[in-house]
């Protein structure tokens, strides 16, 4: 018989989420408003710091989307782009009529190569455009060269749109993830360190950005009795419903980012023998990572594929890294910088089960399958 399913991350409640939510009921705050969001955005506030506001959307992708319109950007414009992400961090770009430049990766983090991005912008602004944002993500919850990144920006004079979709819980040189943007962006989908089943959110420095972004998510209403629009809305903040699930994991965030880290010590302990096996960690003190995900590079395709499928065979799941977006046929006719070290990392990578909830007997079935394929 099939054992059951390991999943590579799978929502893991607190156990307060359901009062939260008892609670919306009680008071009949079934809307895409009411205490619970007021709530959640005030968590958040609390726990990122740095005097940052938040406002709570109903995807992260919807967050990326209003983050650029604030930002400017319009049909025609560039945005550059991390290309090793999830699609999400580039759709919304599209979405605009504006066109992605991506940035390959460098070694050390996976993430945004700084140098890659600077030729970018010298050679989009010597063919006559300066790009009107751009995004870094912090892969798997390890932070991105965020001094280096931002001094570039600062240099050029180009805002940031920090995807930090991932990384809730990571931090770099004692500064929290979805800090350093002019804007930020989290989420909370199914599959997140923390999840509302749904939602994201948008992270500015100031209340006026803020209130913005939220007027835009709720169809941009101007101040008159009846409907009255000036600007083109969308439909895009949270429900009272699924911030009460958020509100509940908020209460376990911390306990959740150390278990992962757990999960990916595990792994760092098993492959320190393995010479032939790269895991992705923190490359100085001043990283710390939420470890959403641990991943791992092998030597080869072939056996990056041999591993994935013995851990298919045994009901548990793993993933390939990210598909560059450059690669994309979607994305194929849009400019990219760099080499090829995102390229190989999506050959020769594999994501591992790294949830919060995984059983003593889920890591023995984890670790029998890691043994056996390394024969150790
Ligand atoms: C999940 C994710 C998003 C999108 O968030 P949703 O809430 O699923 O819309 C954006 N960027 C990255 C890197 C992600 O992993």
């Amino acid at each position: 018989m099939q054992q059951e399913k390991i999943w590579l991350s799978s929502p893991h409640m607190g156990g307060n989420e359901q009062k939260f939510v008892q609670q919306a009921f009680e008071t009949n705050w079934v809307a895409p408003l009411g205490p619970n969001v007021n709530g959640f955005e005030q968590d958040l506030e609390y726990y990122l710091d740095q005097n940052v506001f938040v406002g709570a959307l109903s995807s992260g992708t919807a967050a990326l989307h209003l983050g650029l319109i604030l930002l400017g950007v319009k049909a025609g414009d560039e945005v550059i782009c991390q290309s090793m992400t999830f699609s999400a961090s580039a759709n919304p770009i599209a979405y605009l009529g504006a066109t992605p430049i991506f940035i390959d990766s460098e070694k050390d983090t996976w993430n945004m190569c700084p140098i890659a991005l600077e030729q970018a912008i010298k050679d989009r602004i010597s063919r006559g455009k300066k790009p009107k944002a751009i995004i870094p993500v912090h892969l798997y919850g390890m932070p991105a060269k965020m001094d280096e990144i931002k001094a570039i920006a600062n240099q050029y004079e180009i805002p940031i749109l920090e995807d930090s979709a991932e990384a809730l819980g990571s931090s770099y040189k004692g500064q929290k993830c979805g800090t350093f943007g002019d804007i930020s962006v989290l989420s909370f989908n199914g599959n997140k360190i923390i999840t509302t089943s749904g939602g994201g959110a948008i992270v500015t420095h100031t209340k006026e950005l803020k209130d913005k972004a939220v007027f835009l998510s709720t169809q941009a209403r101007d101040n008159a009795p009846h409907y009255q629009h000036s600007q083109i809305g969308y439909n895009y903040r949270m429900s009272n419903i699924c911030a009460g699930i958020g509100r509940g994991q908020m209460e376990v965030l911390n306990a959740h980012v150390g278990l992962r880290r757990k999960m990916h010590q595990f792994y760092m302990d098993f492959f320190s023998t393995i010479d032939s096996v790269k895991v992705l960690h923190e490359p100085t003190a001043d990283y710390y990572s939420n470890h959403w995900l641990t991943a791992i590079v092998l030597e080869s395709y072939e056996k990056r594929e041999a591993l994935r499928l013995v851990f298919e065979q045994a009901n548990i799941e793993t993933r390939p890294l990210w598909k560059p977006m450059h690669l994309q046929p979607v994305f194929e006719n849009s400019p990219y910088y760099g080499t090829s070290v995102s390229e190989e990392l999506f050959t020769n990578g594999l994501c591992l089960p790294s949830g919060s909830n995984l059983s003593e007997n889920e890591q023995n079935r984890i670790l029998s399958v890691l043994n056996y394929f390394f024969m150790k």
